[in-house]
Parts: C-alpha cells; sequence; structure tokens
C-alpha cells in the first residue's frame, strides 16, 4: 500500500500560528521531511523519523519525499509560513511532473499556513489593504533583470509590495538596487516596512520612508512591506504607530 505526502506551512514562528490541521497531520506522520530549521520547530514524538536536509536542495527532498510516500511512509514536508509561497509545495510538484509515472496516483495534499506577508502586514495594521502584490527578490531562480523589470511594473500600477528574501549575504548590493528604483519609482515619502523574526522572540519591526531607507535594515527573517502613495500612518503615544493602506484607491 502506498502511504501520502502532506505539504504543511508551519507559519512564521510562534505555535500560535500553526492551523489545527497542520499540526494533525505532523502528529499522524512517519517521516517528516525539510531544511533543517524547519523541521527543528516540530516537537519531537517517539515513532517518526526526521529527514532534515541543507537549504536549496528543495528538489532532492520533494523526490524523497514522494519516493517514500510510494514505499508507504506517511510524509509530511515541512515549510516556513505558507508552503505555496516560496517554498516546498511547487519543488513537489515539479518533482512529480517529471518523475516517475506512477508517483501520480499518489495521495498529495497541500496544508495553507499563515505567510509571513500576512503575519507582518496584521503586525502594523493593515499596510495591504487595497491591491497589492508579493515578490521574491531572491535571484537564485530568476535573472536579476525580471527582478528590475516586475519592481519598475508594479510600482507604475500603484501596487503595495511584498518583499521576501531581501536580501542576503552573497548579493548584498541587489537589495541596494531595488530600493533606488523603487525610490525613484515609487516616490522618496512613501512608508516602507522592515518586518524582522515576525511572531519569533526576536521580532523587529522598523517602519520608516523609502527615501531614508537604508539595505542593512533588511536580512534573511525580514519580510519587507513597501506601500503606497495612499498609504498611511497613524501615530499615537507610548504605543507603535498603525500602517495602513485604504480600501479605496483616490487616482
Ligand atoms: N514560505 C514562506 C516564505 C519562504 S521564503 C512563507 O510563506 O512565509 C523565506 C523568506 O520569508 C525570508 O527571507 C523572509 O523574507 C520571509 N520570512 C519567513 N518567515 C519570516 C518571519 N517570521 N518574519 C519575517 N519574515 C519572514
Amino acid at each position: 500500500m502506498t502511504g501520502w505526502v502532506k505539504i504543511v506551512g508551519l507559519g512564521p514562528g510562534s505555535d500560535g500560528l500553526i492551523t489545527p490541521e497542520a499540526t494533525t497531520a505532523l502528529a499522524a506522520a512517519t517521516d517528516i521531511v525539510g531544511y533543517i530549521s524547519y523541521v527543528e520547530r516540530v516537537p519531537e514524538r517517539s515513532g517518526v523519523t526526521l529527514h532534515l536536509s541543507e537549504n536549496r536542495v528543495e528538489l532532492e527532498r520533494a523526490q524523497t519525499a514522494l519516493s517514500m510516500a510510494m514505499d508507504g511512509k506517511n510524509v509530511v514536508v515541512v515549510s516556513s509560513g505558507d508552503p505555496g509561497v516560496f517554498a516546498m509545495a511547487a519543488a513537489v510538484f515539479e518533482a512529480l511532473e517529471h518523475g516517475p509515472r506512477q508517483w501520480h496516483r499518489l495521495d498529495i495534499e497541500v496544508l495553507p499556513g499563515i505567510t509571513a506577508m500576512l503575519a507582518a502586514a496584521a503586525r502594523l495594521g493593515a499596510p495591504l489593504g487595497h491591491d497589492f502584490c508579493a515578490i521574491n527578490l531572491s535571484d537564485n531562480l530568476k535573472p536579476w533583470n525580471v527582478i528590475e523589470k516586475r519592481l519598475r511594473l508594479a510600482a507604475e500600477a500603484g501596487f503595495a509590495m511584498a518583499f521576501y528574501n531581501p536580501r542576503s549575504k552573497a548579493r548584498p548590493e541587489g537589495f541596494e538596487t531595488a530600493l533606488d528604483i523603487l525610490c525613484e519609482a515609487v516616490g522618496p515619502s512613501v512608508p516602507i516596512i522592515f518586518a524582522h523574526a515576525v511572531s519569533t522572540n526576536d521580532e523587529k519591526l522598523v517602519i520608516t520612508t523609502l527615501k531614508e531607507a537604508r539595505a542593512d535594515m533588511a536580512d534573511m527573517r525580514t519580510m519587507v512591506i513597501v506601500g503606497t502613495s495612499q498609504t498611511r500612518i497613524i501615530e499615537r503615544q507610548e504605543a507603535s504607530p498603525f500602517v495602513y493602506t485604504p480600501r479605496a484607491f483616490v487616482p
């Protein structure tokens, strides 16, 4: 008998943001597959085998999960946040499409999670209250000129923007360029938010403007949200401000 694969999102960090169905899947798994620091977030229990892998081997990890399910295992593949957002779900389907034909019969399910973008937006108020887009700033899987084009077009379209993977040690200059493009295309006084490690003990939120933003305000645990010309900041005494983008667009 074959087993199953559930591709599960663990949310942005805190236990309260893991869905009950993700918890149920983790409790039913014989095998848990994922990037080391995500698997480490899963509570230990006997009878489950953990398969920890390094970053950037998503396809291999997906193939392991699918072939274990063929052998009768009940496999949970974990991602942080939501598994469909720049994470393991697409990698599993890439492996499935190009793998052995019999994999297509497997019972495969994606269980959604709270993605970092929504967790960060909720901390601030409602910066994504009007139309927005989400962009992965990593150029591992796409050329940098495509990223630049999308930034300019998103700015022209008037979208608020949420950026994943804004900055790595390997390519700090990319994010600096992105900030320059945004400052010119969106406007220097538009709010930008750096939300670091949302819903963990290391959480830190910085609200500033594109003119004042510096590339070193972001690292790989930061979600960056850029508002629009309509985004508002409600200052409060002795409490952090609320940031929101009104529902209605006034041209
Ligand atoms: N599948 C994940 C995203 C994976 S890409 C999700 O849906 O959230 C990894 C990027 O997500 C990081 O570089 C960072 O930009 C963002 N991220 C993940 N967890 C975060 C958190 N707790 N706080 C802020 N950003 C986070």
